[in-house]
């Protein structure tokens, strides 16, 4: 099981395999969703991401790190889950006991699973993990409501929201692509172009979003065209270039509305 396995959005898939990639880990997760969301397999692919050897970012489901941890018996990894209707406090203070513990790996993992049901004291406790947190540590929360967590713990972890619907995003930016298409052969104006854009402007995933859905748009309307117009296929060449040159200028860390403004003034100019 690797994040291909489950229903995620291509925006979260890429944020979680940026920071496995990266290696830029934050020391604590709150993973959000209602019931019918798989958290913990989420949770699980994400932990293989970032341990896996054999195929850092995505992890491999072969190489015994991975296997290990799809078995829940990975020597770093420790699970906290509820015994009757909470988690108590002293299944908190087990498990900072095993953080004190260097990992055998590159890094000790904690998963609290339901972390809502984690009473007070046991929030309590986990707040001061979290607000001098150890060497090499990663905590995931998996929770239905964060809001059920305290404010505290809240600010101390990055909260990543996850939906059970069928990802939608990436249906939204091949609308968008299309639009953007029409506006560039029509000629419109730059500022309305841009202003159309914001959207794929919010981030770094969105915009990789936008942009694949452009080179597809494009390479459709290649396809159709192949034979009949010279002009045409030399434009959309032309096009499908300034696109795989701000992809390349985005993992450059270019900034997301200059690497695509440049795109719109490359296509359209
Ligand atoms: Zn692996």
């Amino acid at each position: 099981m690797t994040f291909d396995d489950i229903n995620i959005s291509p925006k979260m898939k890429m944020r979680l395999e940026d920071a496995a990639t990266s290696g830029k880990i934050f020391h604590a997760y709150i993973f959000e969703g209602s019931a019918c969301v798989d958290k913990e397999k989420i949770a699980l692919s994400f932990i293989k991401a970032m341990l896996c050897k054999e195929h850092r970012g995505r992890g491999c489901s072969d190489c015994l790190i991975c296997k290990k941890i799809e078995h829940g018996n990975y020597e770093d990894l420790i699970d906290i889950r509820a015994i009757g209707d909470s988690i108590k406090d002293e299944a908190v203070e087990n498990m900072q006991e095993r953080l004190r513990n260097k990992p055998i790996g590159e890094r000790n993992i904690a998963i609290i699973v339901n972390a809502d049901m984690m009473t007070l004291r046991a929030q309590n406790r986990l707040l001061k993990t979290l607000e001098e947190p150890p060497a090499a540590t990663v905590i995931i929360l998996l929770s239905e409501n964060a809001e059920n967590l305290i404010a505290t713990i809240r600010s101390r972890c990055i909260i990543y929201r996850f939906s059970s619907e069928t990802p939608d995003e990436s249906e939204g930016m091949l609308l968008l692509s299309q639009e953007i298409i029409t506006m560039l052969a029509k000629g419109e104006p730059f500022y309305s172009l841009t202003s159309k854009l914001k959207v794929a402007m919010e981030d770094k995933a969105s915009a990789l979003e936008f942009l694949d859905a452009m080179e597809m748009r494009y390479g459709l309307i290649l396809k159709e065209n192949a034979a009949s117009d010279y002009d045409m296929q030399q434009y959309i060449f032309n096009a499908i270039r300034a696109i795989e040159e701000a992809r390349k200028n985005l993992h450059r860390n270019m900034g997301i509305g200059y690497a695509l403004k440049c795109l719109i003034l490359k296509i359209g100019g």
